[in-house]
């Protein structure tokens, strides 16, 4: 498919979940012509969240729920969604003005602004066993994977909210969960600390690091190396899960916009990046909170500012606006 056509629109919007679809709500509501792009083959953070608790006015709903309910509102207003994987960006001067063109794997889309929203995806150990054991064991999902391990011993690792949440939703399935930690408590919020250590089914390895992931065709176990003694041991398990952090999807940028050092976008107050026009938001920026109710925030604030940007771009085109 060559894009769509050749037209150019006011925005396009990377990326399906809080923080794009919230952004795709506003532009919709300010009857921008907008279109969002959604990767079919990415889950995002909160779609793969079995359950979601902090989302004020909502009570409890599975991530999977609550993002499904922020697309339906989103076009609702007439926002218009695709499945496209995004594949690169880049900006040019036609006629004085500055154009994106955003590139999918089968055409691209034209537009006077972008707004970038296209999360982070799972770190990985990087230890031996990690990658042949992918599927067979080794997951990054206990949404996905957890049924699978009824009746069976597993380890998470990690210490952050999404370890700690990952391993209470997986003692529904599992007759044990061990959480391996690196350190001697865990990061995660106290509520979810309570929980985990009021269930007869969690236990900790402190101080832990995994050193390799053991198993010829299945997870049988892991090796973990105590941080503080050096000491080696070894927890027979069917399952590793796996919750260290996240990198942000930015890689498609090149160099198109300054990147903190870990590869999440810069952005200022306005959620503008380096370069005028490309706004971001969601977990793809450097944000104190990683949070639902951050990303939709953000998204509405670049969704904003986009807006701002387009009509300046437009009256100064067309003279329409008179400052
Ligand atoms: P995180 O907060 O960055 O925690 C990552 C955890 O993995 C930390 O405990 C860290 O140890 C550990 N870790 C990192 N690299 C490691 C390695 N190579 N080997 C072993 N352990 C390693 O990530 P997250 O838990 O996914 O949370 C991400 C963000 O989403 C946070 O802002 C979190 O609050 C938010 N979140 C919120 C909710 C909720 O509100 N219910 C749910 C899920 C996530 P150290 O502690 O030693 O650094």
């Amino acid at each position: 498919m060559l894009s769509d056509d050749k037209k150019i629109r006011d925005v396009v919007i990377v990326g399906g979940g809080p923080a794009g679809l919230t952004a795709g709500m506003y532009s919709a509501r300010a009857r921008m012509d907008a279109i969002l792009l959604e990767s079919f083959s990415v889950m995002g953070q909160a779609t793969m969240t079995d359950l979601i608790e902090n989302y004020p006015g909502v009570e409890r709903s599975t991530g999977f729920d609550l993002v499904a309910g922020f697309k339906k509102q989103a076009e609702s207003f007439g926002l218009q969604t695709s499945q496209h994987t995004v594949t690169g960006v880049s900006a040019m001067t036609e006629q004085g003005k500055r154009i994106f063109e955003v590139r999918t794997e089968t055409g691209e889309f034209r537009a006077l602004s972008v707004i970038v929203a296209t999360g982070a995806s799972p770190k990985k150990l990087e230890v031996r066993g990690e990658k042949d054991l992918l599927g067979k064991g080794v997951s990054y999902c206990a949404t996905c994977d957890g049924p699978f391990f009824k009746g069976k011993e597993v380890v998470v690792v990690g210490g952050g909210d999404t370890a700690v949440e990952e391993a209470l939703y997986l003692t529904r399935f599992a007759d044990k969960v061990t959480i391996i930690h690196r350190r001697d408590r865990l990061r995660s919020v106290g509520i979810l600390q309570e929980r985990a250590a009021s269930s007869d089914k969690i236990d900790f390895a402190w101080d832990s690091v995994v050193e390799e992931i053991e198993g010829k065709d299945l997870v049988s176990g892991v090796a973990l190396r105590n941080v503080k003694t050096g000491d080696i041991s070894h927890i027979a398990c069917g399952g590793v899960f796996v919750f260290v952090g996240w990198n942000p999807n930015t890689g498609f940028l090149g160099d198109l916009v300054a990147l903190e050092k870990g590869g999440s976008i810069k952005v200022d107050r306005a959620m503008g990046s380096s370069l005028e026009g490309l706004f971001a938001c969601g977990d793809c920026t450097s944000k104190v909170l990683h949070q639902v109710v951050t990303a939709a925030g953000d998204g509405a604030t670049a969704a904003f500012s986009s807006q701002k940007y387009v009509e300046e771009i437009k009256g100064m085109a067309y003279g329409q606006i008179e400052v």
